[in-house]
């Protein structure tokens, strides 16, 4: 079986041992509880809608270790073309979903920096981990599993490394070694869509040096594996429980994060990808951002493009003409067009690696997520502004609310515009949803901070080089230098 059907998918989670709880409470069936239910129906789409060829065109692609048909989030990213369709897919996934789908595309990243990772060991230390990595992934291949990828530690005191923080559970290691695989304790938190996952993909969660070398660990799981326990994060997706109708304007669609507490987990080895391997650690993080922050612009640019819908709908509701807002919707659409160019130039100037996969230009891929982390803000505080208040903060009664006998007529008189209260009020939950509400993604955080994306701006720069130019055309023969540091 190389592409499952919905059912198939729904059915592989329903038989996973139930190992996620949500405030204190065991849940059963991922599938079915109000916590997860809308962000698996969201995961769902990329089984679903390949009866539609054209969908199908976008969500899958040949795999070129088999020459079968296989979704595209499984795939090695092997040219500047997958890369845009990557990106394509992305933005195309917030319109179907209205959110991200963060369950398989941070784990899709996490196979790309592992495909080039283990090849690099192996030509240096003369390892076995790529041809254990083809194994894994034609298999993952055949099976269409969803799989979460997961780099985050919760880290401890931030300026010391793993090996000098009081706890050095902190970030997740190795605490034994077996000649059948490793055990591994600690935790990975704020991981996307796990509820929705058949599989999660660990990367290390920063470059290590050799005093931290258990730290250097990749290995990919079953969701369920034993000593694995996943707590899923408060969200606005919470109120889910007690929302209906219209409260929740995106029904199969949501994003979750998890902690993911190891306590003991055993690792096999033919699971695994990296243990202890400290040299390779930052090329793994480094391999897994340089697409993830490419394509990250296609994400937040559809889910700009369901700002700029929602927004006009609202106004329009309430009798405005859109060219009232034209300037607004103008800056809306550089917004979204920015993160969605941005990623298309870093895929386009990226280079391919001996391995045969596609690299996105690594300061390209990094100015863009600083813009991710900027623009997309922008953009909800004009979809807030066009929308007015029942758009900024849901300043509207609930479902139940304008369904009362006592009371309903009277809230739909008053929430009645040009249009109805009911196509009013529904335009100004889906504002609400994406600008604060369970459809927003993370823009400053999501695949690292943009602090750390400009480490990389100010290191890839080329400061000197751009002073050199200067100095040419001004005609300046004298050698000018930063001045020395104070001692
Ligand atoms: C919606 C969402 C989805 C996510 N999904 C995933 C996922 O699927 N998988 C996954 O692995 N992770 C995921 N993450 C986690 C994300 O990768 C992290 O939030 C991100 O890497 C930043 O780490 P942090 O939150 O621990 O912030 P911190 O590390 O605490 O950073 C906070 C601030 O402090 C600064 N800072 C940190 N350390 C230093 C230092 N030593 N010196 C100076 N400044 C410092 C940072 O630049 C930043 O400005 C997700 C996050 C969000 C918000």
């Amino acid at each position: 079986m190389a592409l499952k059907t919905y059912e198939e998918y729904i059915e592989s989670l329903k038989k996973m041992r139930p190992n996620i709880y949500k405030f204190d409470e065991l849940i059963e069936d991922v599938t079915t509880h109000p916590a997860t239910r809308n962000t698996v129906e969201g995961h769902s789409k990329t089984y679903k809608m390949l009866s539609d060829p054209k969908e199908k065109e976008i969500l899958t692609t040949t795999s070129h270790l088999t020459g079968e048909p296989i979704s595209r989030y499984l795939s090695i990213i092997r040219s500047p073309e997958d890369m845009y369709a990557n990106s394509r897919m992305k933005r195309h996934m917030y319109h179907l979903t209205g959110t991200c789908t963060g369950g398989r595309c941070a784990g899709w990243n996490a196979i790309n920096s592992m495909f080039i990772t283990t090849f690099e060991m192996d030509e240096k230390l003369g390892t076995d981990y790529h041809q254990r990595f083809l194994t894994w992934l034609k298999d993952a291949q055949s099976r269409d599993i969803t799989i979460a990828g997961a780099l985050t530690d919760p880290k401890g005191d931030r300026t010391k490394p793993p090996s000098m923080q009081d706890d050095p559970d902190m970030n997740l290691h190795v605490v034994e070694r077996r000649d059948n695989g490793i055990v591994v304790r600690g935790a990975k938190i704020m991981i996307c869509g796990v509820a929705a996952a058949n599989e999660i993909f660990v990367l290390p969660g920063s470059g290590y040096r050799e005093a931290d070398k258990d730290y250097a660990i990749s290995f990919v799981i079953p969701r369920d594996i034993e000593n694995l326990t996943i707590v899923e994060t408060r969200h606005p997706s919470d109120m889910r429980e007690y929302e209906e109708g219209f409260d929740i304007p995106v029904k199969d669609g949501g994003i979750t994060q998890a902690f993911l507490l190891f306590e003991d987990v055993f690792v096999p080895q033919e699971r695994v990808f990296m243990a202890g391997e400290f040299e390779f650690s930052l090329n793994a993080v480094k391999y897994f951002i340089a697409p993830y922050r490419a394509a990250i612009g296609g994400c937040v640019a559809g889910q700009g493009d369901i700002k700029i819908g929602a927004a006009i709908l609202t106004a329009r509701a309430n009798g405005l003409h859109s060219k009232v807002f034209s300037d607004k919707i103008t800056q809306m659409h550089i917004n979204n067009e920015t993160t969605f160019g941005m990623g298309i130039a870093a895929a386009a100037m990226g280079r391919k690696h001996a391995c045969g996969a596609w690299m996105p230009d690594t300061l390209l891929s990094n100015v863009n997520k600083v813009h991710v982390a900027t623009l997309p803000y922008e953009t909800s505080r004009i979809a807030q502004d066009i929308a007015g208040g029942i758009g900024e903060t849901g300043c509207m009664p609930s479902y139940k609310d304008f369904n009362s006998e006592k009371y309903g007529k009277l809230i739909q008189k008053y929430m009645k515009a040009k249009y109805s209260a009911d196509t009013r009020t529904r335009a100004a939950r889906l504002v609400e949803w994406t600008t604060i509400g369970a459809g927003v993604p993370g823009c400053m955080h999501g695949g690292g901070s943009p602090d750390g994306a400009k480490l990389f701006i100010k290191a890839l720069g080329g400061l000197e080089q751009k002073v050199e130019i200067a100095k040419r055309l001004a005609g300046i023969s004298e050698d000018v230098k930063d001045p020395e540091k104070k001692k």
